[in-house]
């Protein structure tokens, strides 16, 4: 069987890896247009703010590692062409054109950072972050650099942010919502990370799109649609994904409103195409609706269920709630599910509770405050839940993810057995505190 794999980021190579792993014979090819393949994007803010040495460190394997599982791995290549009648693909390297045929292929193409249509966004000094590549652009800059303006604040907004602030630069992160995270939190909780942001020494602007950036050689100022400008020597602009769907229209695979449509075998709607990553819908698991999980992890998820399709073991992959979590400075922040906001468009009828608990026993040292708000449908059942703290959020984040995955309401987790040391948690955990509060609600 030949497999081809389009794309070797974490849905890509990670497919390969696994195909391998279930099928020895198989010719297994990842093309991709990198210079790089088995790198983790999400290092990327860790490498700019020197926390992690180099970007040689968040290179996990080299192509010549795969070359020793047998995995052909071709680098700086575009595949150009997608032919599903005649099942091949064209590609080019290094200026010349090569062809090679399938009998499965697998698109793992990612997305491109979103650009925003206004004025100034082709100027010098104005960066996305995607890849390696343009990681070391930013870094590269910023050595110069004094102002800098990150828009879009998402968890990748945030976390550049950051990093720039740790590099000593004057930071200003900009939202055109009013809240920052507003994919994943409730303002209320977005406004405790703003809070501590701003106390690090980040400027947060919220509640105004840019609407031109300016310079004459380069970037010198970013301007807002209440007609604040703000000088800056460089801007980053964290303002989404649009997915890679070139060779999917080529090949005449179902799009639906933002990516490719797989069913839970990720297959697309064309024969022996399949596809992962950033660049296919994901089902999501309380509506049952088509939503896009921009995550490494369900990248990851998504290329294991791939390599078992593929070599015709049994596969579903299982609906997304977007389980995330991130650190900045001291404050770790995590959430799942819905929002109460993200319900209410969904006419969903949220119950909701907001609590304080500690992170250890009152009386044990540095215990910390933490956060947590449940979010719960009429009928008690858990759809969300955001907590911010400053440890132990991540377990709390997959412990819940859990929970909503197996349909829990607050008052199954309100009796849910839990561990306990005064130096880990609290006798009563912060999660069933707040559970119990929100059950509270439906008396
Ligand atoms: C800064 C940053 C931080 C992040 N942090 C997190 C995090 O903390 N947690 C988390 O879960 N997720 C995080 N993510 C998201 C995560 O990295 C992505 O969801 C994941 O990388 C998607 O994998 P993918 O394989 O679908 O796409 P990609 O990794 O984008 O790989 C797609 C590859 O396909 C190649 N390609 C596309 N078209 C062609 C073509 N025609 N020919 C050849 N090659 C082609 C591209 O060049 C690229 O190499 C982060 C992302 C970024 C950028």
């Amino acid at each position: 069987m030949k497999v081809i794999i389009v794309g070797g980021g974490a849905g890509g190579i990670s497919a390969a890896s696994n195909i391998r792993k279930l099928d020895k014979n198989a010719e297994i090819t990842v093309i991709t247009r990198d210079n790089n393949v088995a790198y983790s994007p999400c290092a990327i803010p860790y490498v700019l703010s020197g926390k992690i040495k180099s970007f040689d460190d968040i290179i996990m394997k080299k192509p010549e590692d795969y070359k020793k599982k047998n995995i052909d791995v071709i680098i700086e290549s575009e595949v150009t062409q997608l032919d599903s009648n005649n099942k091949t693909i064209t590609y080019i390297k290094n200026g010349k054109t090569y062809k090679m045929n399938y009998d499965k292929l697998v698109l793992s193409t990612g997305g491109n950072s979103f650009v925003p249509p206004i004025n100034g966004v082709d100027l010098d000094g104005v960066f996305h972050i995607r890849n390696i590549s343009d990681g070391k652009k930013v870094q590269k800059w910023a050595k110069n650099a004094e102002t800098a303006i990150v828009t879009g604040a998402g968890l990748i907004g945030i976390e550049i942010a950051y990093a720039l602030k740790e590099l000593n630069l004057n930071v200003t992160l900009t939202e055109m919502l009013p809240q920052i995270v507003p994919r994943s939190l409730d303002k209320d909780m977005a406004d405790i990370i703003t809070n501590y942001l701003k106390l690090e020494g980040i400027n947060v602007f919220l509640g105004e799109p840019i609407t031109a950036l300016k310079g004459d050689e380069k970037v010198e100022s970013a301007c807002f649609g209440d007609g604040t400008c703000i000088a800056a020597d460089m801007v980053i602009l964290a303002t989404g994904v649009k997915p890679e769907l070139k060779l999917a229209e080529m090949a005449g695979c179902e799009i639906g409103r933002w990516a490719i449509i797989v069913d839970e075998k990720m297959q697309t709607s064309v024969s022996d195409i399949y596809a992962v990553g950033d660049c296919v819908e994901s089902k999501d698991l309380i509506l049952g609706s088509n939503t896009i999980s921009h995550l490494g992890t369900t990248a990851v998820r998504q290329s294991k269920t791939v390599a078992r399709s593929i070599t015709g073991k049994k596969s579903k992959f299982k609906p997304v709630l977007n389980s995330m979590v991130s650190k900045v400075g001291k404050l770790e922040f995590g959430a799942v599910g819905y929002t109460t906001s993200f319900a209410q468009q969904n006419n969903i009828k949220p119950v909701v509770e907001k609590v304080e608990a500690l992170t250890r026993a009152r009386y044990y040292p540095n215990a910390k405050p933490m956060d947590i708000k449940i979010i719960c449908d009429s009928n008690g059942k858990i759809i969300g839940c955001q907590i911010i703290s400053e440890e132990r959020v991540a377990e709390r984040i997959d412990t819940m993810t859990l929970a909503i995955t197996e349909g829990l309401t607050c008052f199954d987790l309100s009796n849910m057995e839990f561990s306990y040391a005064p130096t880990r948690t609290m006798v009563t955990d912060p999660l069933v505190i707040a559970v119990e509060e929100v059950s509270k609600k439906f008396n």
